[in-house]
C-alpha cells in the first residue's frame, strides 16, 4: 500500500520537484488507522498532506507522506439559527464554500477561493477578508496517531489564534484531522467592510447583495492580485502579519507616517507584512527563479525551477532586511519541510 520514492511535484503548490521516501493516500478512517499501524509509519517521520498549498519542501521527505482524501459533505443537524454541516478533511475547501452557499447555508463566503483542504483549515485557523475559520467552527474529529483513537476537539480545545491552533503548538504532529463540523448561518450577515469588497460591490442594487455576490467579489479580487498556483508556484502569504505593542507602533508611525496597521484588541497593532516587505524594496525582486511576487510582496513565488532552498534563502534575506529597516521580526506562515 505504501509507494516508495514517490514524486510530490504535483502535490505541492510551489511545484517543488521532491520525493517522499514512502507515500500513501487514504479515503476513510479505517485505511488511515491501518496505515498508522504499519511499522514503516511508526519508524519514520510522518507528514499528513492535504492540498499542499501551505508547505515548502526544501529537500526530499525522508519519511512517510499520507495524503488525506476523505470526502463527503453532510447536514448533521439544525436549530433555529444554524445548520451544522460536517465535511470530510479531504474535501477541497473552495468546493465546500460554493456547495454550502448554493444550499443557502451562509458564513464561508469571505473565505472563497482559499486553496487547500478542509482538514488543513483548522491547522492555522485560515482566514480572509475579516472572517476566520473559528467564526464558523463547531468541532472537529481527529485520529490520534499514537493509538488510532478518534478524539473530538471543541472550539476552545483547538485554541485558535491568528493563523494558529493547538495543532501547530502543543498537539503538533500528534493528530490527523479527519472531519470538521461547521456552524453555518440561516440568516445572511454580509461582511463587506474589509479590503476592496465594498468597492467591488459598488453599483450593485441592494436587492442583489447576498453571500454569493460577496463570494464572487472576493474571487474577483483574489484572482486579480494573487498568483494562480497552477501557473506560478507559490503557497500564498509566506509570512504572517506581525503584531506589535502600541509603544512600538507609535515609534514606527513617527518614522513612517504611511505605515499600514490595524488594531488587535486594545493593546496591540497588526502590521501589514506585505507593506513592510514592499517598503524594504523587495517587491518583484528575483533571485534566479525564486522571487517576491510583483503584485503582492507577501507572496514568494517559484518562477520556474527554483529549489525550496532558494525560496527559503530569499525568505531569510527578506526577514533580515525588514528587521534592519523596521526593527520588526517576520515569522513564516508556510510550513517548512
Ligand atoms: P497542506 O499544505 O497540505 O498542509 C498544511 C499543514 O497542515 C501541513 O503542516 C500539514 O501536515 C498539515 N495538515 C494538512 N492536512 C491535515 C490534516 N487533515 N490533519 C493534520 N494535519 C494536516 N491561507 C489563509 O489562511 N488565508 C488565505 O486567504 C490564503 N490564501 C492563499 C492563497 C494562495 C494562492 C495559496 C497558494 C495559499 C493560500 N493560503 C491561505 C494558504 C493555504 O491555502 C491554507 O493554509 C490551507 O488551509 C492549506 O491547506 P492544504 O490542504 O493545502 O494544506
Ligand atoms: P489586503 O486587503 O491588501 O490587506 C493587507 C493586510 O491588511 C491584510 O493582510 C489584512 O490582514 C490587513 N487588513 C486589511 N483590511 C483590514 C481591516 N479592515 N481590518 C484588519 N486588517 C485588515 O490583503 P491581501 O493580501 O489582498 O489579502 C486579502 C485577504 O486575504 C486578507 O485577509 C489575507 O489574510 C487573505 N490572504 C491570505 C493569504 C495567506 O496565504 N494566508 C494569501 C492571500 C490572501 P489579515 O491578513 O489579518 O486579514
Amino acid at each position: 500500500m505504501l509507494s516508495e520514492n514517490f514524486s510530490l511535484q504535483t502535490l505541492n503548490t510551489f511545484g517543488m520537484n521532491v520525493h517522499a521516501r514512502y507515500f500513501a493516500s487514504f479515503q476513510n478512517i479505517d485505511t488511515l488507522r491501518y496505515l498508522l499501524k504499519q511499522s514503516t509509519c511508526k519508524e519514520y517521520p510522518l507528514l499528513i498532506l492535504g492540498g499542499g498549498s501551505n508547505v515548502l519542501f526544501t529537500s526530499d521527505f525522508q519519511g512517510v507522506v499520507l495524503k488525506n482524501e476523505i470526502n463527503g459533505i453532510q447536514l448533521e443537524s439544525e436549530d433555529d439559527q444554524f445548520y451544522y454541516v460536517r465535511a470530510g478533511a479531504g474535501v477541497v475547501w473552495h468546493e465546500l464554500v460554493m456547495k454550502t452557499l448554493s444550499l443557502g447555508y451562509f458564513g464561508l463566503e469571505n473565505m472563497a477561493l482559499i486553496p487547500g483542504s478542509v482538514g488543513a483549515a483548522p491547522m492555522q485557523n485560515i482566514g480572509a477578508y475579516g472572517v476566520e475559520l473559528k467564526d464558523v467552527f463547531e468541532s472537529l474529529e481527529a485520529v490520534r496517531i499514537s493509538d488510532g483513537e478518534i478524539v473530538v476537539f471543541s472550539k476552545d480545545q483547538c485554541a485558535f489564534g491568528y493563523r494558529e491552533s493547538v495543532f501547530k503548538n502543543t498537539c503538533k504532529g500528534q493528530y490527523v484531522i479527519v472531519s470538521v463540523l461547521f456552524r453555518l448561518n440561516k440568516k445572511q450577515v454580509l461582511k463587506t467592510h474589509y479590503g476592496n469588497i465594498e468597492a467591488e460591490l459598488s453599483g450593485m442594487p441592494e436587492s442583489d447583495r447576498n453571500p454569493i455576490a460577496v463570494a464572487r467579489a472576493v474571487m474577483r479580487i483574489r484572482t486579480s492580485k494573487l498568483p494562480d498556483p497552477a501557473l506560478i508556484g507559490n503557497a500564498g502569504s509566506f509570512f504572517k502579519n506581525p503584531e506589535i505593542s502600541l509603544a512600538e507602533y507609535e515609534r514606527l508611525k513617527l518614522q513612517y507616517p504611511e505605515l499600514v496597521a490595524y488594531p488587535v484588541g486594545n493593546d496591540k497593532m497588526k502590521l501589514a507584512a506585505g507593506w513592510l516587505i514592499e517598503k524594504a524594496g523587495w517587491k518583484g525582486v528575483k533571485r534566479g527563479n525564486a522571487a517576491c511576487h510583483d503584485k503582492q510582496a507577501l507572496v514568494l513565488v517559484n518562477l520556474g525551477d527554483a529549489s525550496g532552498i532558494e525560496i527559503f534563502a530569499l525568505s531569510e534575506e527578506i526577514i533580515e532586511s525588514v528587521h534592519q529597516k523596521f526593527g520588526v521580526y517576520l515569522h513564516r506562515e508556510v510550513n517548512i519541510f
